[in-house]
């Protein structure tokens, strides 16, 4: 439906057998690619690309404004409140949970981080290594269970400072109810933070007002996911998070005073962004969120979801299909992970790209726990695999969609899973050196 808005959208790539194909970017929890509109925009700012907060001259003061401007329209996009909120920019949202990680010592201390069994590792592993971190778990279905999570705000007794929850699994696209999460976690004297990766470029976001008890404490999400390029990203949070102690990186603009014996820093955002920022990833970010705003995020979120539908609908009839999925459309973002029964994932996901041009991603997905509990694998079965480099590594293929993508695109790939489906054996003597390799 929006394909003109897309960058490189008419590529042409090699098939294994050399014809060439459109390539169909089933990919995009990964990364998007960038609208047209992004790229032009970088260009024609390019002529106002100076020095930010560095420079008196008239292009440093343009450049200076955009920059700050932005994170306005930045709050605007998942309403935060800039009497209360800051945005960060940093490269990504692993950048931003690892910063907010590091600032959150004080009022975390030694109390409880509760994180969940479908999170990305980059919302995992930077609050394991400071913190007491438990797990929600999650159904057989993949789900969160909210029952796990008051269960363990209960046992922990007030303890619990902070649940950082994904917004959407890149896994399964499971949406999590995050405004019921945020009630919960309210009532329990816990913070939440959101990973907005997967939500926010999918869906549309309120932060809500501070005194609302489903507001959302803290988001972060990445450009390169929502249609700019890599390198930047946002992490919202309240000011008064940064009033204490200092970024974990400093240098030059962060601080009012340096004396060889005194520093005094700079007030949020500029204290936690040192070094000289990404203005053009910045320029880029918010004529992403214009595209996005002028079509609608419901808009996009109904498109998307339609196409989703379709897909399930399609896709559980091939033969030999594993889906991990529990069909609830509602509740779900645009990304669908499955298996062919006696075919490797990363055969599956090969076969689509030399045989339908069709990009697709394969393995665990940086959510290796979550993976293991779709899965269903044991601890004793994912030591065999840390022993044993040649065994076989579990995972699934995953397509994901975005806003560009359509029916046609998704008729291709359908076909051929059913042809991959009918030929298994085919297909595993065929592409056996693949994996050898
Ligand atoms: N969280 C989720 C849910 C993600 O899908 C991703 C990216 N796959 C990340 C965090 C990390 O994003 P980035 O690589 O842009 O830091």
């Amino acid at each position: 439906m929006y394909k003109n808005l897309i960058y490189g959208i008419n590529t042409l790539v090699p098939l294994a057998n050399g014809i060439e194909v459109p390539y169909i970017n089933f990919d995009n929890a990964a990364t998007t690619p960038p609208f047209v509109s992004v790229i032009e925009t970088i260009n024609n700012f390019s002529q106002y690309y100076s020095s930010v907060h560095r420079g008196t001259g008239y292009k440093s003061i343009i450049s200076s404004q955009f920059y700050e401007n932005a994170r306005d329209e930045v709050l605007n996009f998942v309403k935060g409140n800039n009497k209360y909120h800051t945005v960060i920019f940093v490269k990504n949202t692993t950048e931003a949970i690892n910063k907010l990680s590091y600032r959150l010592k004080d009022e975390i201390g030694d109390g409880i981080v509760l994180s969940t069994y479908m999170e990305h590792h980059s919302n995992d592993l930077p609050w394991r290594s400071k913190y007491k971190v438990d797990y929600v778990q999650v159904d057989k279905n993949g789900r969160l269970s909210l029952d796990h999570l008051e269960y363990l705000l209960k046992k922990y007794n007030g303890k619990v400072k902070l649940l950082t929850v994904t917004g959407a699994s890149n896994v399964t696209g499971y949406l999590n109810p995050i405004y019921k999460i945020a009630q919960i976690a309210h009532k329990y004297g816990s913070k939440i933070l959101v990973d907005g990766a997967q939500l926010v470029p999918h869906h549309p976001v309120d932060m809500k007002p501070i005194d609302h008890p489903e507001h959302i404490d803290y988001i972060a999400f990445s450009a390169h996911k929502m249609y700019a390029p890599f390198g930047i990203g946002v992490l919202i949070a309240p000011k008064a998070t940064f009033n204490k102690g200092h970024s974990e990186y400093v240098g030059g603009g962060t601080i009012k005073l340096v004396t060889p014996q005194d520093v005094i820093w700079e007030e949020p955002p500029q204290k936690e962004e040192a070094g000289t920022p990404n203005l053009l990833g910045v320029v880029a970010l918010i004529e992403s969120l214009k595209i996005l705003k002028s079509i609608g995020m419901n808009k996009i979120s109904n498109y998307e979801r339609e196409l989703t539908k379709y897909t399930l609908e399609r896709i559980k009839k091939v033969p030999h299909i594993i889906l991990y999925d529990d069909m609830d459309i509602m509740n779900k973002v645009s990304i669908i992970s499955f298996n062919i029964e006696g075919l490797y994932h990363e055969t599956v996901a090969n076969i689509l790209s030399l045989e339908g041009g069709i990009a697709v991603r394969n393995g665990c997905f940086c959510a290796q726990p979550y993976i293991q509990k779709l899965l269903n694998i044991s601890i004793e079965e994912m030591k065999k695999y840390k022993q044993d480099e040649n065994l076989l590594r579990p995972g699934t293929v995953r397509i994901s969609f975005g806003l560009y993508n359509d029916y046609q695109e998704v008729n291709i790939l359908i076909e051929l899973l059913n042809q991959i489906a009918y030929n298994r054996k085919k297909y595993n003597l065929k592409y056996k050196t693949l994996l050898s390799t």
